[in-house]
């Protein structure tokens, strides 16, 4: 007979059916009567089943009275309507064999709460706690629904390089690839000389996806890219990780309108599918992390995003009573205190923020009319402040040259990127979401070290 996962049994209308059920113990209780009740849980769902043992058994004493948190059992029995409260069903059994005992005096994960600090040192362990269960299959169910809201709206999935030559964002920022010797590099004239290095030049782990995306996007209309990106910030903050994880689509024949909305569209159906199909761990969510979570995620969907330029942010939040602790000037990038005041405080909603200076964005964003700003868009959730960056792309030759020369990038590095405005020209758009900062706000997390199942940040690559 084949092996049923938990979430099966709990929703099926079948009862008094032979069923086997494989997993680990989370409680046992023994009861006068002459038997156990034993809570199992298999990683299928939130809830576990609750399996009753009779002391009719044959290692009932040997084997059953000595199960503990952690164990690994196979259960046969069958499965029967629940007398007790709190289930729904729950399994008869008729034989419990112990695949893997875990020694109670040693296993570090014992039913009281242990904090996140303590279950970071023992990443190895930690999936096996509510909490990080749940985050596993919140994580994991909403990288579905980013897929399927892109190939519903036929965008084509690229896999952007991983290592590139190309140092987008500045050196400072980015982890180096070489098979060089580092105790000896080859050098000529005093530096490192990297014609002897692997790629026969400096390579790095990419930062975003985004210019290669585009590439494809002028070639196949709509197409996203969703994988890992790397920032050797030494940022020891709890929104910071080294390796995250990154959702970048690129839209030809868009501008910075279509951007918006998309973006929007994106997020509300993500969210919405999360609500709907993860329902029980977002039910712990609300109760054990955030008490309005919930609602919050319930406000996104329903509330239509306000759209306010920079300018005029920077007029109301000039105008406000609030005490800043950085002070508001036109011209500089808002702090997070700005971003949530926007936000939380003044729309009570999400909001999206557009046409930035064009001094304190990337050379890559299209020059609006003024002359003086970009079309580039940020998306601003309450509490949480930027969750996506976007923009519409320059795809006028000249400017874009022009823009690069201003901005002192390397143009022999980026031919390519030029030659893209070169041959068949078109106006187009993307953004990035940052999909960490993404299951951290969905969860009510409050680190980003424990929304993914092993966090790289400075002085940590342990597991
Ligand atoms: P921040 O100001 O928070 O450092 P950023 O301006 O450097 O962000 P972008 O370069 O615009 O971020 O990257 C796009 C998205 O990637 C951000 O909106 C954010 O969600 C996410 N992101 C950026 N850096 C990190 C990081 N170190 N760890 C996790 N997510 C990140
Ligand atoms: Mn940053």
């Amino acid at each position: 007979m084949k092996r049923k996962k938990i979430s099966g049994l709990l929703s099926t209308s079948q009862r008094d059916i032979d069923i086997n059920v494989y997993g680990w113990v989370r409680t046992r209780r023994d009861s006068k009567g002459g038997f156990s009740f034993i809570e199992i849980y298999d990683g299928s769902c939130f809830k576990g089943i609750q399996i009753i043992a009779d002391s009719s058994l044959p290692n009932y004493e040997q084997d059953i009275q000595k199960l503990s948190a952690g164990c690994a059992v196979f259960v046969q029995g069958m499965l029967v309507e629940s007398l007790g409260s709190g289930q729904s069903v729950e399994v008869q059994a008729k034989k419990i064999d112990v695949l893997g005992f875990a020694d109670p005096e040693k296993y570090p994960l014992q039913k009281k709460r242990h904090s996140f600090e303590f279950l970071r040192q023992i990443a190895h362990l930690r999936p096996r706690t509510n909490t990080f269960g749940a985050v596993s299959r919140v994580r994991s169910a909403l990288s579905y629904a980013i897929h399927s809201f892109f190939q519903e709206n036929n965008f084509h999935y690229i896999h952007t390089p991983i290592i590139t030559g190309s140092d987008c964002e500045g050196a400072g920022e980015m982890f180096r690839v070489t098979t060089l010797n580092l105790e000896q590099p080859p050098k000529k004239n005093g530096q490192v000389d990297y014609s002897h290095d692997f790629f026969a030049k400096a390579s790095y782990l990419t930062v975003s996806g985004q210019l290669e995306a585009e590439i494809y996007a002028l070639a196949l209309g709509n197409v996203y890219t969703f994988g890992p990106t790397f920032r050797a910030e030494n940022s020891n903050t709890s929104r910071h990780l080294a390796e995250f994880w990154m959702v970048e689509p690129e839209m030809a024949f868009c501008d910075l309108k279509e951007d918006a909305e998309t973006a929007e569209n994106f997020l509300k159906y993500i969210i919405k599918h999360v609500l709907i199909n993860r329902k029980d761990d977002m039910e712990f969510f609300n109760k054990f992390i955030d008490k309005s979570i919930i609602e919050k995620l319930e406000n996104i969907i329903s509330s239509e995003f306000i759209v306010l330029s920079y300018t005029e942010a920077v007029k109301i939040l000039k105008s406000s009573k609030f005490n800043f602790s950085y002070p508001v000037q036109w011209g500089h990038n808002l702090q997070a205190e700005h971003e949530r005041y926007l936000a939380q405080t003044y729309c009570r909603a999400p909001v999206v923020l557009i046409d930035f200076p064009k001094e304190i964005k990337p050379f890559y964003m299209r020059c609006n009319d003024d002359n003086k700003t970009v079309a580039a868009m940020d998306i601003l959730f309450p509490a949480i402040g930027e969750i996506i960056g976007g923009s519409q792309r320059e795809e006028r030759y000249d400017i874009l040259k022009n823009n690069m020369i201003e901005k002192k990038l390397n143009l022999d590095e980026y031919w390519w990127y030029l030659e893209l405005r070169e041959y068949g020209t078109v106006p187009h758009a993307g953004f990035g979401l940052g999909f960490d900062r993404l299951i951290q706000f969905v969860t009510g997390m409050g680190n980003i070290r424990d929304v993914i199942a092993f966090a790289r940040t400075p002085k940590n690559a342990d597991f």
